[in-house]
């Protein structure tokens, strides 16, 4: 069998036992998850653990989360297709690849160079033609580029940064683990008429959103 039906099957598997067991519906969102490349965002040397069900290392102390993880933040984002995602967490370039699949244009930024410009890489060398990666402190958004009709936030951030909220649109859903630094909630909140309305989702864990509005180092 060629390598690339092994890492297919792998793909399929995890879907099957890793999301839908979960609870996750949306089949644009396990579609997408079928077919995005997961073992190509890891480094080599554990590419064989790519599809386990976990978070991984990719350097610069930094982690590509757990497949399910992805999979709810994106099906909570609730995307049709037509939407401007921004991403603050660029990491690996995962979830920026899943949400290109499934959005018209995602914004991500990273605040290590050398990850954005290693997520930069494989988005073009991949093909996706609608996936921006910039380096720089998401917690302060992407001005230039706002406003945005989802936003996700994929570090533990201690509250929800005021400038994403600011360059959300009106009725846009954003998406952030929030708490402290080594434990925090999901928490999903819709923009209406400016103000937040927050619903709390499950338990997580993710490496701290460092930047003006976020943790301090
Ligand atoms: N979404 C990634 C995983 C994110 S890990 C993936 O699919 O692989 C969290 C990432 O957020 C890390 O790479 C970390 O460097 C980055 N990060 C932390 N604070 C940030 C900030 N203020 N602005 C941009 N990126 C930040």
């Amino acid at each position: 069998m060629m390598e690339t039906d092994n890492y297919k099957r792998l793909r399929d598997l995890m879907v099957q036992t890793q999301l839908v067991p979960r609870g996750i519906k949306d089949e644009r969102v396990l579609a997408a998850m079928r077919k995005v490349p997961r073992h190509l965002f890891v480094p080599d040397f554990i590419r064989h653990s790519a599809y386990d069900d976990m978070a991984l290392p990719i350097g610069d102390d930094q982690t590509i989360s757990q497949p399910y993880m992805v999979a709810v933040m994106t099906e909570l984002l609730e995307l049709k297709g037509d939407e401007r995602v921004l991403e603050v967490g660029t990491g690996s370039g995962y979830q920026a690849a899943v949400l290109g699949e499934l959005a018209r244009e995602v914004y991500t930024i990273e605040r290590f160079a050398s990850l954005a410009e290693a997520a930069r890489n494989r988005l073009i060398d991949l093909g996706y033609q609608n996936v921006y990666a910039v380096v720089g402190d998401g917690t302060k958004g992407l001005e230039d580029k706002a406003p945005f009709d989802s936003i996700i936030i994929t570090a533990a951030a201690p509250k929800i940064p005021d400038p994403l909220i600011n360059q959300l649109k009106d009725g846009g859903i954003i998406v952030a683990p929030v708490g402290e630094r080594f434990s925090q909630v999901l928490i999903k909140g819709k923009k209406e008429k400016g103000i937040l309305a927050e619903e709390y989702h499950t338990p997580c864990v993710f490496v701290p959103l460092v930047g003006e509005y976020g943790w301090k180092g």
